[in-house]
């Protein structure tokens, strides 16, 4: 029997544990390896976290070689340069190629800091994106307690990952409580999103009302509709907009400590390939997760596109989270099955979304089925519970991608973690 070569690229969330499952799929059928830009595994859900000294960047790190040679996956950790489809190849960074019978590309987003005048950890604002990242928001975060000054936080417009914005408002007001210094620190949130907990999603159960009366209990204030004109050291420019886009207000923000989720795009590798990426770069899959142009190319995660839930006055992106992540991942590692069976792959993603949005002493969680609405399932709950879940959630995922489980977890956190055996995610 001769071995398909399967090349997975990009290991974060959604590469490690594809190419776990691919293995388990595929057993000895397949040659695998893992390109990625690193040798590490960082679990992102834990940076803010980070961000505000809970949490050391080391423990949340996975070195993956050893755990990818125990399961005789072949890894490289210097990153693609540019994907050739046509040729069915990665060239990676040092000018070498790997060849490959199917890919699975897993590259997740790469950070459009550089789309707003002065934003980003290169120049004016800190960001929680990557451990490296909120590890330097960490040091600043510091520095601000020994100063105190305001507190902007939040989305930038065209981003599509809303919770981690909420999650750090939340979890920075919890904080700066139990310094006893949270009456020096004003809290502003900024987000392009029509009106708070929204999350890119149209809501989620009653996610408006719920974080909307957080927002209000912890005396951190919002601005909706909001535009990032620019940034300067320590000064945001904002437009608020009305809804039909036009001008609404102007605010000039102080901060001493500023964060905002950027806009994502697809990463360089990929940008611009005809029939590959659309044209902010992101993957273009059907409900099998192949794409069309080039049937041996699978993609999974925050690297595909996915259209928004419907107008709103300035770009905001539909998130794509680890539930989601997960049963893309068991799609694909099903596909790849069927397909060296000699058959047409039949396996569709869930596209389901279960979150555990963590304030640091509660939390909100919110399980939207399907995930764009009109909805089966649309339920948001809140409760000190949540945060002790995001716990247990970060305890068992890294203990999953250290030892190289295939087991889809989210799953089970749904059933089991949640105590909703009600509801049945097929
Ligand atoms: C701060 C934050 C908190 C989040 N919290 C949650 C949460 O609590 N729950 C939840 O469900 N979701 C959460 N998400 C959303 C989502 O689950 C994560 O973003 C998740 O990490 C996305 O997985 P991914 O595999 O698509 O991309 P990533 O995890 O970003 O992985 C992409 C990988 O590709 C690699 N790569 C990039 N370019 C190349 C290249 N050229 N060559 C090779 N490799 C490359 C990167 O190095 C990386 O290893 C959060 C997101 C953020 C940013």
């Amino acid at each position: 029997m001769t071995e398909s070569r399967i090349v997975v690229l990009g290991a974060g969330l959604g590469g490690t544990i594809a190419a776990y499952e691919i293995r388990q799929a595929l057993g000895n059928r397949a040659r695998i390896t893992v390109i990625s830009k690193g040798e590490d595994y960082w679990f992102v859900p834990s940076n803010p976290w980070v961000a505000v000294g809970w949490r050391e960047a080391e423990s949340i790190r996975v070195h993956l070689p050893p755990v990818m040679a125990r399961h005789d996956i072949a890894f490289d950790g210097q990153g693609a340069r540019k994907v050739h489809p046509e040729q069915k190849q990665v060239e990676l960074i040092d000018g070498s190629f790997v060849d490959y019978d199917y890919l699975v590309i897993a590259t997740g987003p790469d950070l459009a800091f550089d789309e707003i005048e002065g934003f980003g950890p290169e120049r004016h604002t800190v960001s929680i994106c990557e451990t490296r990242h909120a590890a330097e928001a960490h040091a600043k975060f510091e520095e601000l307690c020994a100063n105190p000054r305001p507190i902007v936080v939040g989305a930038a417009q065209g981003a599509s990952c809303y919770g981690p914005a909420y999650e750090m408002a939340m979890t920075l007001d919890t904080e700066l409580k139990k310094r006893k210094i949270r009456d020096k620190v004003p809290i502003t949130f900024i987000t392009p999103e029509p009106y708070i907990g929204h999350l890119g999603l149209d809501g989620v159960g009653d996610t408006k009302g719920l974080l909307e009366s957080e927002m209000r209990n912890r005396h951190i204030k919002w601005i909706t509709n909001a535009r990032v004109d620019s940034v300067e050291a320590g000064m945001f420019h904002i437009t608020e907009v009305n809804r039909d886009g036009s001008e609404k207000a102007k605010h000039d923000l102080e901060f001493g400590w500023g964060m905002l989720m950027p806009p994502f795009r697809g990463v360089e590798a990929l940008r611009g390939i005809e029939g590959l990426v659309n044209p902010r770069g992101f993957v273009l899959v059907d409900e099998h997760q192949r794409n069309p142009a080039y049937p041996e190319i699978f993609a999974l995660g925050v690297c595909i596109a996915i259209a928004p839930t419907g107008p709103t006055p300035l770009p905001v992106g539909v998130p794509k989270t680890g539930f989601m992540i997960e049963s893309m991942v068991t799609a694909i590692a099903q596909n790849l099955k069927e397909i060296m069976a000699g058959k047409e792959p039949t396996h569709e993603a869930t596209w389901n979304a279960i979150c555990l949005a963590d304030f640091g002493d509660g939390g909100v969680a919110f399980v939207a089925k399907p995930q764009i609405p009109p909805r089966n399932t649309n339920w948001s709950s809140e409760g000190k519970w949540v945060h002790l879940a995001k716990i247990g959630f970060e305890k068992y995922f890294l203990r999953k991608i250290r030892r190289g489980e295939s087991e889809p977890f989210y799953e089970k956190l749904a059933l089991h973690v949640l105590g909703i055996e009600k509801l049945r995610f097929e």
